[in-house]
């Protein structure tokens, strides 16, 4: 079944907040060839406000297909029809057409996340707002692949170099920044003049629909984007083996990433993966500390610590430990726990009831391992909680790295923490560990700020700050947090192809039987 694109999604800009109304489930059907419609199955799957622990949303759950009828229609938008034969300066004033889009409908967007995935209104309004940048700056960077003419070794010949398109895109996404983060594979792939099937996380994908929307106001031609809505191993999996997908860009956790990855090599498929991190947060003994405890707080408490770049293990160098302990915890006992949409509220719930079990079980595998929980450590349960999947922010000291704690991505608000004396220690201790995706560090000696970076093993390294990111910087991990950049001007490359094109005018081959 489909349905215009002007009936389906029943909310607009001008509506009431989602899942505001009593009782109301909401239907969100997914968007295929820009037709809004049902999964071929008939099947829809329930997503629940965090908040209120209430199913607040219905999906269309897409099998095989479903995603093939995607993948075949965003391949048709690139083979042929208006976005096939596009000039890059038009697709790029197209891109500017729907950041400011995006813009309009900020709030909208904003909302439909808080009702997914529980995190603050504050947050997630102040990243809508930040999106149509993307937009403009890959918009702009659509008609500047330049490619380069050769001065090549030989006589007679000229040599161009080219960069194409690479065909249909598969972007894979998670549930703690749903469209951020498939905007940071999206805003690229299409500058570059690729074609694009989302699947968003199967417990948040009520945005993404409702963003789907805006590709039809911007003007966008069909086929172009296209969203299914389903689980991981089905639609995802469908996704990945489909031979006419050209290039996976995921962003998830290291179990599907490994999956994606493995599939992905039986068609030799390019991939990028974005993973999980225990990123080093470190604190020297010179650090402004009053700055350096709310970088402590964005690092691991913002979002509940459901961020890939949560600083999750906090190094502090002995001269300040107890201070900085007693102070972190003074003012995580304040924090306000409650409803994401309050702007008073610091604290929202946990996404998902799994993650909140998830949650608990490290803190039990904390306290058995023999690190001491100097805060919280249970799920919340206050007078603003409601029937929320709450957690309280907890801290761990005396953790040693060796302890799973230190070690595996919890993906919640714990933090361990552990002591260092010297410099060299405290990089020894960052370094060691699995991931690679981000480090920060608070220092106010300006050699220490130079030239501790290129010592740390991690993608982003912050200093006297945290959680930064920006479309024009380069984000990704090392080791086991995947590999491939995403921000930045050099990702537009992630999505093309290289061609090397010889021109010989004379027709002529010296040898036949050697190389040229
Ligand atoms: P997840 O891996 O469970 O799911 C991510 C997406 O992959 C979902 O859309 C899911 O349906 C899909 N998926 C899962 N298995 C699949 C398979 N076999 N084939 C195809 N698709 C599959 O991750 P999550 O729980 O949604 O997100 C949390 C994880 O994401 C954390 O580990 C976090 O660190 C990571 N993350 C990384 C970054 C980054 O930029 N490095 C950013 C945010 C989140």
């Amino acid at each position: 079944m489909s349905r215009s694109p002007s009936s389906a999604p029943e909310n607009d800009a001008n509506l009431e907040r989602p899942g505001a109304a009593v009782n109301k489930i909401e239907k969100f059907p997914m968007y295929i060839d820009a037709e809004w419609c049902e999964s071929s199955s008939g099947r829809w799957f329930d997503t629940k406000n965090p908040y209120t622990g209430d199913v607040w949303a219905q999906l269309p759950e897409a099998n095989e297909t479903d995603v093939n009828r995607a993948v075949e229609a965003a391949h048709r938008a690139f083979t042929s029809g208006p976005w096939a034969t596009m000039t890059p300066s038009d697709r790029g004033l197209l891109l500017h057409r729907l950041g400011d889009v995006i813009a309009a409908n900020a709030r909208y967007l904003a909302e439909l996340e808080v009702r997914d995935n529980g995190k603050l209104m504050v947050e997630m309004l102040g990243q809508m707002k930040y999106l149509p940048r993307w937009f403009q700056y890959y918009g702009g960077l659509a008609d500047k692949i330049e490619g380069a003419v050769t001065p090549i070794d030989k006589a007679g010949m000229f040599h161009y170099v080219t960069y194409e398109p690479m065909g249909v895109v598969g972007a894979i996404t998670p549930w703690n920044s749903p469209l951020l983060l498939t905007v940071w594979k999206l805003a690229p792939a299409l500058a570059a003049g690729n074609t694009v099937v989302i699947k968003p996380s199967e417990f948040a994908s009520a945005s993404m629909i409702g963003f789907a929307k805006l590709f039809e106001e911007a003007g966008f031609p069909k086929g172009v984007v296209n969203v299914v809505t389903g689980f991981g191993q089905e639609a995802g999996g469908a996704l990945v083996g489909h031979p006419l997908v050209k290039r996976i860009a995921f962003t998830g956790g290291n179990i599907g990433g490994r999956k994606i990855s493995e599939a992905a090599a039986h068609q030799f498929k390019r991939v990028s993966l974005e993973l999980g991190g225990k990123s080093p947060h470190i604190i020297f003994g010179d650090a402004d500390l009053p700055a350096a405890i709310k970088g402590v707080i964005s690092g691991i408490f913002a979002a509940c610590g459901q961020t890939c770049m949560a600083g999750s293990r906090l190094l502090l160098h002995s001269s300040i430990h107890d201070e900085f302990v007693e102070k972190l915890v003074e003012r995580m006992e304040q924090a306000r726990l409650g409803d994401p949409f309050e702007e008073t509220t610091d604290i929202g719930p946990i996404a998902t009831e799994a993650q909140l079990r998830k949650i608990l079980d490290y803190v039990e595998i904390g306290k058995s391992e023999g690190a001491v929980c100097v805060l919280g450590g249970k799920k919340a349960t206050g007078l603003n909680c409601g029937r929320g999947w709450f957690f309280e922010p907890t801290i761990f000291t005396g953790v040693t790295n060796d302890m799973r704690i230190a070690r595996e991505e919890v993906f919640g608000p714990v933090l361990s923490i552990m002591k260092f004396e010297s410099d060299d220690e405290a990089i020894e201790i960052a370094n060691d560990t699995p991931f690679g995706l981000s480090a920060g560090f608070w220092t106010q000696d300006l050699a220490r700020a130079m030239s501790l970076p290129k010592r740390i093993r991690a993608g982003t390294v912050w200093v006297n700050s945290y959680r930064v990111v920006s479309y024009m910087a380069p984000f990704g991990g090392m080791g086991q947090s995947g590999f491939g950049r995403e921000n930045g001007a050099a990702a537009i490359h992630e999505y093309l192809e290289t061609k090397s094109v010889f021109i010989n005018p004379k027709s002529s081959i010296s040898n036949p039987f050697t190389l040229q």
